[in-house]
């Protein structure tokens, strides 16, 4: 198949980034991935919802790149199929990742930290010179957004976690990204503390037309929040729509014949989210 600029999904719905037969095999021979063809949504808030070991952050570390598909390839809208390292750097360059272990540098300032989102944009060289105000602008911007101005200047392991976390959502924002994917950015945090960061998560894409697609294993917070769900077991995508359409058998498809552990049924009438971040 040739180069196409544009995607679609059925009724004309924009697509940023879709899999095609995609297949990722370890060294050690385990099939994190079955063949696997899935399209996102432009602009939605995408929900990859699994039980421990479903294939979430294979699929996540493909969509960067960070994992080398066995088989299939990958398209991006505007920028084509993933194959050459210039095409990658252009995808990485508006990807902004956001990770379980927000992976800061613990010794270095909130700012500094927020600045290395940066980093894609300049050559080697460029960085060791004195950023631009224009940069530090940027980065300011993105932690005020996060709600920690006044922790600009503090060390980042001075934070709590949740305050980390939120660290690292800013650290993807400088990159001014048209795509966040995020693995499990809530999963070490308690629950109100987790509801927080993804509520920020998600009001910030929402109020940026960022596409996002985020792994989590709790079927609370997938119902709370996505427009749209990808359900993962054993490699495979078992659901793939709105949280609406999530019964009684879609989520013991997802998280096994045995139905999921820690999940009720009755936690699929959740309460609507009550608002934006406070
Ligand atoms: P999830 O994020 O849903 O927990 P993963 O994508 O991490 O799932 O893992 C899917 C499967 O691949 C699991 O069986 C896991 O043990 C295996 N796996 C993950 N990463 C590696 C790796 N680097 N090498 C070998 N096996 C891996
Ligand atoms: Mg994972």
């Amino acid at each position: 198949m040739g180069f196409r600029s544009k995607l679609f999904l059925p009724g004309s719905v924009a697509v940023m980034i879709q899999a095609e037969n995609l297949e990722v095999v370890y060294a050690t021979g385990t099939r994190a991935l079955a063949s696997t063809t899935i399209a996102f949504a432009r602009g939605r808030f995408t929900v990859l919802l699994g039980a421990s070991g479903a294939g979430k952050s294979t699929l996540l570390r493909a969509l960067n790149g960070l994992v080398r598909p066995t088989a299939g390839r990958i398209e991006v809208d505007g920028i084509g199929p993933l194959c050459s390292g210039r095409v990658m750097r252009m995808h990485r360059r508006r990807t902004g990742m956001v990770f379980q272990q927000h992976q800061l540098i613990g010794r270095a300032s909130v700012l500094r930290n927020v600045l290395t989102g940066r980093l894609g944009y300049h050559s080697g060289l460029r960085t060791l010179f004195p950023l631009a105000t224009a940069e530090k602008r940027l980065a300011l911007d993105a932690i005020e957004r996060v709600d920690l101005i006044e922790y600009a200047l503090r060390r980042a392991d001075q934070l709590s976690g949740g305050q980390q976390q939120r660290v690292g959502i800013a650290r993807a924002l400088v990159q001014e990204p048209t795509l966040i994917l995020a693995d499990e950015p809530i999963a070490s945090l308690d629950p109100a503390t987790a509801d927080r960061v993804l509520g920020l998560l998600h009001a910030i894409c929402k109020a940026d037309g960022i596409t996002a697609i985020i792994s989590l294993h709790q079927l609370e917070f997938a119902c709370r929040y996505a427009d749209h769900v990808v359900g993962l077991a054993d490699g495979s995508v078992v659901f793939n729509g709105p949280p609406a359409r999530l019964g009684p058998a879609e989520i013991r498809r997802i998280y096994g014949t045995a139905g999921p552990l820690a999940v009720e049924e009755s936690d699929v009438q959740l309460q609507p989210r009550t608002g934006t971040y406070a």
